[in-house]
């Protein structure tokens, strides 16, 4: 664990996403107060978290139960966010507190649908929800992604499939989009490619912990040649009362 960690460290974000896309899936947000609560769960180092704050007048609580991750939050973060160590099925809050949820590339650790379920309760009524999943955009995925994804997230679905769990979970869906390539590559793959390469120095001759590096190379080569088959959608809902 410490040496995957290690390969993560320093990257401008933990997963795929891009400020542009955080700002998209707020602007399908109908109306929120004018100082709303927000909590962004599974925040990593927060880049989403900044863009958040930035772009309400809220005050936005970043959950993670990754300290380090937290201390780079709260060292770039200007105001308006504060950090919460706690982990995401066992959230430390009164229920109905936010007017807004957010998680990106984080509720697959939960699952989709038991994330959906569990989070909704610390929403206010009529509070929204915002979270990008990884996705099948391909009712008929190729067997090499289909293989691999089956046996690292099983409960990956198509966007049809989520749509369903969203209103059979008491929201209403009130829009989607699939990220940009882009959005993997930019703040994500390229940077951890990076990483990879001096991780690989690192360790030379250590089988055990280059085996880390090798795994992480295959996702990113595999999103490199099946990038049609699947990718992260933005799916951004409203608690239905
Ligand atoms: N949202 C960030 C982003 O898009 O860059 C980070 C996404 S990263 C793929 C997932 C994050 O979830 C990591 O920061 C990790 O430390 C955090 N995490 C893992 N398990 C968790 C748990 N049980 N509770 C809270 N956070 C968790």
């Amino acid at each position: 664990m410490e040496h995957i960690y290690e390969l993560y460290n320093d990257l401008p974000r933990q997963g795929p996403g891009d400020n542009a896309s955080t700002k998209r899936a707020l602007s399908l947000i109908p109306v929120l107060p004018e100082k709303p609560l927000i909590l962004d769960i599974g925040c990593g180092s927060g880049m989403q978290t900044i863009e958040l704050a930035r772009a309400t007048n809220g005050t936005v609580t970043g959950v993670d139960n990754y300290q380090p991750f937290l201390d780079v939050l709260l060292a770039n973060a200007k105001h308006n966010v504060k950090t919460v160590n706690a982990s995401m099925d066992q959230l430390p809050f009164d229920k109905g507190t936010f007017d807004l949820i957010w998680s990106e590339g984080a509720i697959y650790l939960m699952g989709f649908e038991n994330g959906l379920n569990y989070w909704r309760d610390f929403l206010s009524p009529g509070g929204y929800m915002a979270v990008t999943e990884i996705t099948w955009l391909n009712d008929n995925p190729h067997h090499e992604p289909k293989s691999f994804w089956q046996a690292a997230y099983p409960e990956m679905k198509t966007v049809a499939e989520n749509l369903k769990t969203i209103k059979s979970s008491e929201y209403r869906n009130i829009g989607n989009f699939v990220l940009p390539e882009s959005s993997w590559w930019e703040d994500y793959y390229f940077p951890l490619l990076s990483r990879i390469e001096w991780f690989r120095k690192k360790y030379s001759g250590n089988n055990a912990v280059l085996a880390i590096a090798d795994e992480v190379a295959a996702e990113i080569d595999l999103y490199r040649r099946y990038s049609d088959n699947y990718g992260y959608v933005f799916y951004v809902m409203q608690k239905s009362d």
